[in-house]
């Protein structure tokens, strides 16, 4: 997982107030860990949640947090909000104020929301460029037709933020219900996207993020852990 990352000599002189200097000796009697291995190289990478213990104290022991939530209609993906309920709240999790939302989703769309501490994993998800698929499912008004289709897989032009959207693929999947798989989660992007195909979206539920299917066994409102295999295969 791609975290920032700083070398060891750097984090201790900071953490002990002492020089780069001062360091090398430290490691040289063997007096510092990293995730329970003594530490000898100045110039090892650490990271948010590498466990460093100097001596017998501990100097940083952070866990990563990795929450997935069904999202209902009418909460906010917001951390605090001065009107509505926001899905901080929904959370059963002793570190839920110290997470941050994975991809936003708008107040009435549902489904999968991830929420983390690990700012390199939720960067690496929303970064268009690592092209990471967010699986929406969409219940519109007007039926469905090819010309939405191919507009949606050509982009389109907003002018407002002076940007094409990347190609995304809808599939019809019956005359009023598709599926659209984006790259990319610009600020009301669907809704928007079918705005422009005269349609509106009635329903809008995001279904997956890149290999993570939202568990089907997770009543609405309701949140757990991702698994070791889900936080790593989600690429
Ligand atoms: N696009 C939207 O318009 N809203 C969402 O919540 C997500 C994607």
């Amino acid at each position: 997982m791609p975290l920032k990352q700083a070398r060891l000599d750097r984090f201790l002189s900071t953490k002990l107030g002492i020089s780069r200097k001062q360091v090398k000796p430290i490691l040289a009697q063997s007096r510092v860990r990293v995730d329970d291995r003594i530490a000898r190289d100045t110039q090892q990478l650490v990271n948010q949640f590498s466990h460093i213990s100097f001596d017998a104290k501990v100097l940083q022991a952070n866990t990563a947090h990795y929450v997935m939530l069904n999202k209902p209609a009418g909460i906010v993906s917001a951390t605090r909000d001065e009107q509505h309920k926001t899905v901080i709240d929904l959370l059963d999790h002793p570190e839920r104020h110290n997470l941050h939302i994975v991809g936003r989703l708008d107040l009435n769309s549902t489904g999968l929301l991830l929420l983390t501490n690990d700012s390199g994993w939720s960067r690496k998800l929303m970064k268009p460029e690592h092209k990471v698929n967010k699986l929406y499912r969409v219940r519109v008004q007007n039926p469905l037709n090819q010309a939405a289709v191919d507009a949606f897989a050509e982009g389109m032009y907003f002018k407002y933020e002076d940007v094409t959207t990347l190609p995304a693929k809808l599939r019809i999947i019956d005359d009023h219900i598709a599926e659209v798989s984006l790259t990319e989660g610009r600020y009301h992007q669907i809704k928007r996207m079918f705005g422009r195909c005269d349609n509106q979206v009635l329903e809008l539920h995001r279904v997956a993020i890149g290999n993570l299917v939202l568990d089907t066994s997770l009543a609405v409102g309701k949140s757990r852990n991702l698994t070791a295999i889900e936080i790593n295969g989600i690429f």
